[in-house]
């Protein structure tokens, strides 16, 4: 609810708003067609609603509002990567990053303002977590870069922007119902990745939502785990790569790993044979992610050779293994650093006059 006491509609799954339809005396297949209205039709204006009686467009007139995050700041690299700041209320802000491909538009998204899993090398996991977002500010996240890149289209989300989407479930599959619901959003499940620092019984949760899983391995063994990924000490290589295991085997799909990889710390040939004998038995794709330096963190990014040597590795061992391109370096679209920029004042000449670079 908002200050004026009204309903985010963009919170709002259809079991939600059915909900809501039946509580207060209306049909529940009303729900169906405001969501047509709103997602299929881009339309918010009640009274443009002809389907509806003049009574119940009144009614939502005074107890449902479609407030978006505000756009404060967008920034489109040289690359074509488009950074977005959104403002959403009370000087905290969060990021969305969208990066072209030959053949998508990947849509990263944050699910929370700050991070209590405090992983050593992650500029967002110094922050503690502020906020947990609502469905509706993911969503309108969403719809706000889509509003910007029309006519071009986003073909996939990830959750890997700000925050632990499994710190902050009901929000994060509520806004993957909406994207995923036949009268929502419309958007394939198999096109929706869900990325965990390893928050075990949630795991299973995305599973049931359909979507993918990614989880961020980011170390060979337990002893450099717990040291960097605090999270490591609750839930144990064991246990993660038995979730991982379970998540294959029901989803019929394979886990992405995300490996971080971090000069003198994980980006040994030792530490790629440790992470092959790992993830041995669970079908998989590995994505490497040579370390975005941000000040003060206290790592490096490892040499080129090195990055590539460790991709050698497991190529030869026979794994499936990417490495991530640096998008954006330009525009400061590592997670977090453009909120480091704007530090969290939302005046947008703060942003315009940043430095850059
Ligand atoms: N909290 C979730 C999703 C957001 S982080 C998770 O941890 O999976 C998205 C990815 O960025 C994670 O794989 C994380 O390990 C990686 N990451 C964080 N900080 C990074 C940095 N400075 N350089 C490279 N990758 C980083
Ligand atoms: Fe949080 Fe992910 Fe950063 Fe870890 S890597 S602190 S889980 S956002």
């Amino acid at each position: 609810m908002d200050l004026a006491g009204k309903t985010h509609f963009y919170s709002l799954t259809l079991n939600k708003l059915q909900e809501l339809m039946m509580g207060s005396g209306k049909e529940r297949f009303r729900a169906q067609q405001l969501f047509k209205w709103v997602y299929e039709k881009d339309l918010t204006d009640f009274e443009q609603m002809t389907n509806l009686s003049k009574d119940l467009r009144l009614q939502l007139e005074g107890q449902i509002s479609f407030a978006l995050p505000e756009m404060v700041d967008r920034r489109i690299s040289t690359d074509g990567t488009r950074k977005y700041l959104f403002d959403i209320g009370q000087c905290q802000t969060v990021e969305a990053v969208l990066i072209p491909s030959d053949d998508r538009k990947t849509l990263c998204l944050s699910s929370e303002v700050g991070c209590n899993m405090a992983c050593q090398f992650c500029f967002t996991g110094k922050q503690k977590l502020k906020r947990r977002l609502t469905a509706g500010e993911i969503v309108g996240q969403y719809l706000q870069v889509k509003k910007d890149l029309d006519p071009e289209r986003i073909t996939n989300i990830v959750f890997m922007g700000m925050g632990e989407p499994l710190d902050n479930c009901e929000a994060v599959f509520d806004a993957i119902d909406i994207f995923k619901n036949d009268f929502g959003l419309n958007i394939g499940r198999k096109k929706i990745t869900v990325s965990t620092s390893g928050l075990v019984p949630q795991i299973p949760l995305v599973t049931a939502s359909g979507s993918r899983l990614a989880v961020s391995l980011n170390a060979p063994n337990d002893e450099i785990r717990n040291r960097i990924m605090p999270i490591n000490k609750k839930y144990p290589l064991k246990d993660l790569m038995a979730a991982c295991k379970e998540y294959t085997e029901k989803a019929k799909d394979r886990v992405t790993f995300e490996y971080v990889l971090l000069k003198d710390c994980t980006d040994d040939i030792e530490h790629a044979k440790q992470v092959a004998k790992l993830v041995r038995d669970i079908p998989c794709k590995i994505n490497l992610i040579p370390f975005n330096e941000h000040p003060d963190s206290g790592f490096e990014r490892p040499h080129k050779s090195k990055v590539f040597q460790f991709q050698r590795y497991l190529l030869d061992k026979g794994f499936h293994v990417t490495i991530r391109k640096t998008m954006g370096r330009d525009i400061f679209a590592a997670c977090g650093q453009l909120t480091s920029l704007y530090k969290g004042h939302p005046q947008k000449q703060d942003v315009l006059t940043g430095t850059l670079g």
